[in-house]
């Protein structure tokens, strides 16, 4: 029996926080054995282009981004990251929402290395977002500044409650969950949640949502990621099959950002060709 293609649907790439440029990811991604590989930057389409020009032979790649959610309906608001696969990038209304969040994430970051600087801490704002070089920028962005400035050791530790993961961590004005799943769907696109039970990371999406959302347009939940337990993500796959959603596995590589490896977890072929079909074909899967 043939061996199965390797999928792997969410990556980070320069174009927001992982550490690989576009083309070296997809290079990367060919390196690893993959058949098919997802660029899913924050709240971005830039590093599509790149990435489709470098594509090595053999290898797919299905064009996404990680939308920046927030759902009203908990006090605080609860931020959620949902995955959005071959939707149209000249979606005007989507357009404007993904400009927004970026803009909303330098004027957070500048928040926040202005905390640090108050507290003694000597990172420059100009400087990280120098480094950014035009992409999303992100905590891992301002983390590296960190290290880069000696207090910490590694990006893990960048994330530790004395430093951005509580102390020095502000909100961001993100995109309301409702109105992203159905711009997706209105820009051809197929959202589906990632990692939705993260609990390490403080990161629990309920189920309730998640059924709502499942009857307005969701497609499917990603179960299998590093941030989920073994038993998450059968509790994320139960949920799906409950919810008639489908269901995939990825490794949300971010470079040396984080230790992840890609490839580290998979999606099923028949869960990718439910994806393929969802979309609108607007944006097609592009091939090596
Ligand atoms: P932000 O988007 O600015 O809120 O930063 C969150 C991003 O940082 C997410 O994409 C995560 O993948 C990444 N991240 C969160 N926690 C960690 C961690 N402990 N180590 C490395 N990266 C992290
Ligand atoms: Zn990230
Ligand atoms: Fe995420
Ligand atoms: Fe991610």
């Amino acid at each position: 029996m043939p061996a199965r293609p390797l999928i792997d649907l969410h990556a980070h790439s320069t174009a927001s926080d992982g550490t690989l440029g576009p083309a070296e990811l997809v290079r990367a991604a060919a390196d690893a054995g993959l058949a098919v590989v997802a660029i899913t930057d924050h709240d971005t389409t830039a590093g599509w282009a790149p990435a489709v020009d470098a594509l090595p032979p053999g290898l797919s790649l299905v064009r996404g981004a990680e939308l920046s959610c927030r759902w009203h309906g908990a006090a605080p608001a609860l931020p959620l990251h949902l995955l959005a696969y071959l939707f149209d990038p000249d979606h005007p209304e989507l357009v404007a929402e993904l400009a927004r969040v970026r803009q909303a994430r330098e004027v957070r970051g500048e928040r926040i290395v202005a905390l640090l600087r108050a507290d003694g801490v000597d990172v420059s704002w100009p400087e990280i977002l120098a480094a950014a070089d035009g992409g999303t920028v992100g905590r891992p962005h301002i983390a590296a500044a960190l290290i880069r400035a000696g207090l910490v050791a590694t990006t893990t530790e960048a994330f530790g409650r004395d430093w951005l993961g509580e102390r020095y961590r502000l909100p961001k004005d993100d995109i309301d969950v409702f109105r992203a799943v159905a711009l997706v769907r209105a820009a051809g696109g197929v959202p589906v949640f990632a990692h939705p039970r993260a609990s390490r990371r403080g990161r629990i999406v309920p189920d309730a949502l998640i059924a709502e959302l499942a009857g307005v347009g969701l497609a499917g939940l990603e179960a299998d990621h590093e941030d989920h337990t073994p038993a998450e993500a059968a509790h994320v796959r139960r949920l799906a099959t409950d919810l008639g959603l489908l269901v995939t596995g990825s490794s949300d590589f971010h470079g040396s950002h984080k230790s992840v490896r890609l490839g580290a977890h998979t999606t099923a072929p028949e869960a990718y060709e439910r994806i393929v079909e969802a979309s609108s074909g607007v944006t097609g899967v592009a091939s090596g």
